[in-house]
């Protein structure tokens, strides 16, 4: 989950229950992070001998990558109770007592979108993360003391777009700092596939990996995609689609051979052609383009960085040379561009 992953269209919309059941639920059924697999699964393993709580797990990166399925597998893995919650809806810090109260020992307690946690909420969480225990003041005035009431060792699993929105006490507090990162086509292909398997349709290999090098890197938008080319397939009676069945449908679907969208074309003209390549400022860009700057920064950036289509710079978003190749457009020649961020 992300901040607004809602506002775009193909690419998230609220959890759709039939993509929550592709989901994996073991470490051995997800597919790709590899090195990140590797460590978690160590961690788990020694957590479970030593028979305590896994430290806390702080998951970062872009809408859609599976820190959500990770963290429901580390709580399989573990054999603990889940529980859920995000950061804009715990806005006190007594709902947060409510819930860490509740928890039994070594259960697994995921905070979606950590970094908007506000203030207030993060200073029950230090004393809760570091010594499970929660300070709690009782009385008001000259009476008021504090008193401190013990938790039981839990797990806490943060996930976060922003990890450099997280203040540095509380990314100071997790043990286990992880990255995910975008998927490269071939795996994202094995996971179309185990999805297409699971979906019951029938896939050739080279089909899927046109719906892989379409889907952004990311595994949600994979699911979404192969939703809608059941859709295709049902419709016309095509009980086997063939990549070229799948281009056709995509390019309907306005989704490039890149896996960019409108709105990302839109986006990569306004830099080029309104703003003669940048730098140009994310506020204004989110401006020209209706969008939330928050949806701007986190879902639609970082894929067309990674792509080495834009880069932030000091001074705004600058489109790079394959940026202008994208689009058709040769780039300028080679001036003196503002330094990356
Ligand atoms: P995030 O929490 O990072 O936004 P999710 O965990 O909700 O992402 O994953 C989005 C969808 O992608 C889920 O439906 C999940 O089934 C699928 N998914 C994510 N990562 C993988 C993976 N490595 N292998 C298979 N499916 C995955």
């Amino acid at each position: 989950m992300s901040e607004q992953p809602e506002s775009r269209s193909v690419m998230m919309t609220a959890r759709d229950p039939q993509l929550m059941s592709l989901r994996p639920t073991r470490l051995g059924e997800f597919i790709g992070q590899d090195a990140l697999k590797k460590n978690l699964a160590t961690f788990i393993d020694s957590a479970r001998q030593r028979e305590q709580s896994l430290d806390h797990v702080l998951l970062a990166g872009p809408p859609g990558l599976g820190k959500t399925t990770l963290a429901h597998i580390v709580s399989n893995e573990l054999g603990v109770g889940f529980r859920v919650t995000s950061g804009p809806v715990v806005a006190r810090g007594g709902d947060l007592a409510a819930i860490l109260t509740n928890l039994q020992p070594r259960d697994v307690l995921f905070i979606d979108e950590i970094h908007r946690l506000n203030p207030a909420v993060e200073e029950v969480l230090y004393p809760a993360m570091e010594d499970f225990g929660l300070d709690l003041v009782v009385g008001t005035g000259p009476m008021a003391r504090s008193v401190r009431i013990d938790l039981p060792p839990f797990t806490l699993i943060g996930a976060t777009t922003r990890a450099g929105m997280i203040t540095t006490p509380l990314r100071e507090r997790f043990g286990i700092p992880l990255q995910l990162q975008y998927y490269d086509p071939a795996i994202l292909a094995t996971i179309v596939q185990r999805a297409a398997a699971l979906l019951a349709l029938d896939l050739s290999g080279e089909a899927a990996i046109e719906i892989a090098q379409r889907a952004r890197g990311t595994p949600r938008v994979a699911g979404r995609l192969l939703r809608r080319i059941q859709d295709f397939a049902t419709v016309q009676d095509i009980p086997r689609p063939e990549q070229p069945h799948i281009a056709q449908w995509l390019e309907q679907l306005e989704i490039d051979a890149h896996g960019l969208d409108p709105m990302d074309h839109r986006y990569l003209r306004l830099i080029a052609e309104s703003f003669g390549g940048g730098p140009v400022g994310v506020e204004t860009l989110a401006a020209a383009l209706s969008e939330e700057r928050g949806t701007v920064e986190d879902v639609l950036e970082p894929y067309l960085i990674q792509c080495d289509y834009i880069a932030r710079t000091a001074r705004g978003r600058v489109l790079r040379p394959l940026g202008y190749t994208r689009l058709g457009l040769t780039p300028p020649p080679k001036t003196d561009e503002p330094p990356l961020l």
